[in-house]
Formats: structure tokens, C-alpha cells, sequence
């Protein structure tokens, strides 16, 4: 199937890498890809990095966050020079202090990169920036995996909130109040999230959702569930399966959830998925969007340490292929879902685009990776949405951290683009 598809695959696949905005308008982040390569070469120098970004938001001064990042690099076996005059620096009481100051910058620099504002109203000039350009958004809160019901209660007092503004927004701009998009996590509104007991997380979960589908309903706006580790999928999924098919919810509000290829029964998934949709018809269909999955490190390694076999496709090129399967099974099954195929993979956009044949499909980037496939697809006449994250530095670490692992992963998309891999390459089927 997809050998007949080549040609157009490499058409359109051609055709975006010609529209991408050229990278030497934003030098700044020409500097930030080359941090991002160092650190992709060497795994300890890796590791210091995350350990060092991760203890940041809690530095009380610039001399302590000096003296975390030298005792992180002095760890290191070998250094690059640029780095050994870091530690050197550090040996002065002003020169910690030049050193804590350039770092939390940097780090500051970096999260910016992937994180829209401090709070959806902070973020209002980036959405309308979007907006103006033809581009959707999906604000996503920072902060997941809640410890206590004040706090799931807190997270879901700022849904509400962030969903108002956002058709607030969107109003101001002159757009449908479906242009509202808020994505949300099912940790954060529940603490009883328990793979032993999916039961007790899913009813928890429940009572915060279901005065959020109301309110999203009553504004025309979206609410779409991001999807987790494995360990929640089952809650997830049963929890926004059962709500969105109650009788309140047929006629909306518009909604959707997230397939992650990377999981060896994700085509059991879609079974499950496209069943209930065909036995739960709603206005306007659920949107399902497609992912590889961000959790791979933390499943393989969650599973070796049970001797159990991993849940995820341990190569790369099988995920890949598992996600162009997916995505034509989708495209085929629409409008019984509306598609949303989210990646940075040239392949796997030109592939989904290539099979669609002008079919409806909505095409997803993250703010901060896909910045430019987003404008290059934009500019081909293409619907897409960014998702943008909204919150502060501490709110953001882990997400901040699972894109730096994408980033920097050995076998990723952008890792490969970003270390200038011909076109054809690029394109070609895994
Ligand atoms: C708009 C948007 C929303 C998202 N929402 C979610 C979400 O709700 N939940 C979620 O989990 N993720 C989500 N993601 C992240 C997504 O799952 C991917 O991590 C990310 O997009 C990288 O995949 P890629 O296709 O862009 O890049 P690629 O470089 O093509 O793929 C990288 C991905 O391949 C997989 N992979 C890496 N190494 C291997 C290996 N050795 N064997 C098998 N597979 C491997 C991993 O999933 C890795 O993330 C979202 C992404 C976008 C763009």
C-alpha cells in the first residue's frame, strides 16, 4: 500500500521542504540546536544536562545554581572546552555568579522556546500571532500528575478558567468560538490515578471532566485529553469513552483523545475507538489524534526493571510504519473521527498528506520543535494547530524534559533533519 504512495509521498514531501522558513532568521535558536546537537553526541553530558535543567526552578541564588551545574559537569569524564571554562569560571565568587546568571538564562531561553506564557492570558499575543497567520492553537496547562484532591480541584478551577479566555480570545479575534482549544491532562485532575484500581481514578477523574465538557459546551469551545503513560491509559480512555457517550454529550461540546502508535496494541485501540464511535454517534465526531507516544524511555525502562517485555515497538522504523498504518486507517474511517495526525516527521506529515488526496485532515506541531514544518504546512494551504503549553518554569520542568529527550534522542526525526540528512533520506519509508 505505501510502496504505491512513494511517489506522492516524495511529491509533497519535496514540496514542504521547500517552504520551510529559512533557520538563519532566528539565530538564537541556531544556538540553542547546537547545545541540543552537543548534547545528543554525548550520553553523560546528556545526563548532566537534564539533571542540571530539572534543579533549576529550585535555586535560591545564582551562586547555587553556579555550583549545581559545575558539580553536574564535574561528573563529566571529558569535557568539551567550552564547558571546562564554565567550571573554571566557577571557582570565583563573581565568576559564579556571571556563570548562575548565564545558565538560568539559558535555561529560562530554552523553556521559552516550548512554552507559550506564563498563563493563558499571558499567552494571548502568541495565540493571536498564530491566529493572524491562519494557524490554530491548543493550550495545554503545565503541571501533571497531582498528589492531592485540592490540587486536582485547583487544575480544574484553571481549565475553566483557561477555557473561558480562550473563547474570550477568540472572540476578540473574530474567530469561531470552536477556535477555543484547551488540551488536559487526566493525572492532574485526579490523585487516585492507579493501574490496580482504574475504577477509583476513572469516577475521581469524572467529577472534575464532566462540569468541563459542560462548560466547553455551553462556549462552543474544544477540550481534547492528552494522553499519558501506560499505566493511566486504561483509566483514560474508559473515563473519556463513557463520558462522552452520556446522552448530555451527543450534541457536544466538541472533544477528542490521542492514539500513541508507539504502543504494540494501538490497532486493538482503534478497534476499540472507531466500535464506540459507530455505536455512540455524536455532533460534531470525536477527534482522534495520532501521536508515536512521549513516554517511550519511561516504558521500557518501567518494564525491564519487572522483566517484563516492553508494551512499546523497541524499533524505530516499526513505530513509524505502525504510524502510516494507523493513519490511513483513520483517514478511511472518517467522518466517523476527524483526523489529527500530530509529528515533526516530514515522512509521516507527507505520507498522511500524500494519502489523504485532499481528504479533511488537521496536522499537528508542538511550539518550540515544529515551528517550521508548522509554517511550511501553513504555507502549502494546510489546517494546522500548534500546541501550545501555558505555565511557569516549575510547572514545566518535565514537560521541558520529555522534549529535550526528543530532541536529543539518537533516533529522532528532528535529530536527523537538524544534522542535515538529504530530502530523500528523509523521505524515505521506514
Ligand atoms: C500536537 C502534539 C500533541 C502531542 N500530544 C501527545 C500526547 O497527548 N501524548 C503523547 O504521548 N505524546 C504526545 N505528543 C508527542 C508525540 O508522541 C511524539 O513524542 C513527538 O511528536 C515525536 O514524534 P515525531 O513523529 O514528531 O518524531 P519522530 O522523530 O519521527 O519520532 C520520535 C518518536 O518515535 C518513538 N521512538 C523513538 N525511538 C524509538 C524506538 N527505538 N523504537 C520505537 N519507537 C521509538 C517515540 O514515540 C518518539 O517520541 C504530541 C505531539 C504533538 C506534535
Amino acid at each position: 500500500m505505501a510502496s504505491d504512495l512513494q511517489p506522492a509521498i516524495l511529491e509533497v514531501g519535496r514540496a514542504l521542504d521547500a517552504a520551510y522558513p529559512s533557520r538563519t532568521r532566528n539565530p538564537l535558536k541556531a544556538i540553542d540546536e547546537r547545545a541540543m546537537a552537543l548534547a545528543a553526541t554525548d550520553q553523560e553530558l546528556k545526563a548532566a544536562l537534564f539533571r542540571f535543567v530539572d534543579v533549576t526552578p529550585a535555586c535560591r541564588s545564582l551562586d547555587d545554581l553556579a555550583r549545581h551545574l559545575t558539580g553536574f559537569l564535574d561528573e563529566l569524564p571529558e569535557r568539551p572546552p567550552s564547558l571546562d571554562m564554565a567550571v573554571r569560571m566557577a571557582r570565583s565568587r563573581t565568576g559564579r555568579a556571571a556563570l548562575g546568571a548565564a545558565a538560568a538564562a539559558g535555561v529560562r531561553h530554552m523553556a521559552h522556546r516550548f512554552i507559550a506564557g506564563e498563563s493563558p492570558r499571558a499567552a494571548r499575543g502568541e495565540l493571536r500571532g498564530l491566529w493572524s497567520r491562519g494557524v490554530a492553537a491548543s493550550v495545554d496547562l503545565l503541571g501533571e500528575a497531582t498528589v492531592s484532591a485540592a490540587e486536582a480541584d485547583r487544575y480544574a478551577a484553571r481549565c475553566a478558567e483557561a477555557l473561558d479566555e480562550l473563547a474570550e480570545a477568540a472572540a476578540a479575534s473574530d474567530l469561531p468560538a470552536a477556535d477555543a482549544n484547551l488540551s488536559v491532562k487526566v493525572s492532574a485532575l485526579t490523585p487516585l490515578m492507579r493501574p490496580d484500581a482504574p475504577d477509583l481514578g476513572r469516577e475521581d477523574a469524572a467529577g472534575r471532566l464532566r462540569p468541563l465538557l459542560r462548560r466547553a459546551r455551553e462556549l462552543g469551545a474544544h477540550l481534547h485529553i492528552d494522553m499519558e503513560s501506560l499505566d493511566s491509559l486504561e483509566t483514560t480512555l474508559d473515563l473519556v469513552l463513557d463520558l462522552l457517550g452520556e446522552e448530555e454529550f451527543a450534541g457536544g461540546p466538541s472533544a477528542g483523545l490521542v492514539l500513541q502508535a508507539y504502543l504494540r496494541d494501538s490497532p486493538a485501540e482503534l478497534d476499540r475507538i472507531l466500535a464506540w464511535a459507530r455505536s455512540c454517534p455524536r455532533t460534531p465526531p470525536l477527534v482522534v489524534r495520532l501521536v508515536k507516544g512521549a513516554y517511550w524511555d519511561h516504558e521500557v525502562v518501567e518494564a525491564r526493571q519487572h522483566g517484563w517485555s516492553p508494551p512499546v515497538f523497541e524499533s524505530k522504523a516499526d513505530c513509524d510504519r505502525n504510524f502510516e498504518a494507523l493513519t490511513r486507517r483513520l483517514l478511511d474511517a472518517a467522518p466517523l473521527v476527524r483526523v489529527a495526525i500530530a509529528s515533526h516527521n516530514l515522512r509521516s506529515v507527507a505520507h498522511a498528506i500524500a494519502y489523504a488526496d485532499g481528504r479533511e485532515l488537521e496536522l499537528q506541531v508542538l511550539r518550540g520543535l515544529g515551528d517550521e514544518l508548522g509554517q511550511a504546512l501553513a504555507t502549502r494551504g494546510h489546517r494546522v494547530r500548534v500546541y501550545c503549553p501555558v505555565g511557569d518554569l516549575v510547572a514545566g520542568m518535565a514537560y521541558l524534559v520529555r522534549r529535550l529527550l526528543e530532541n536529543t534522542a539518537n533516533d529522532s526525526f528532528l535529530g536527523a533533519q537538524a544534522r542535515g540528512a538529504p530530502v530523500e533520506e528523509l523521505l524515505a519509508a521506514p
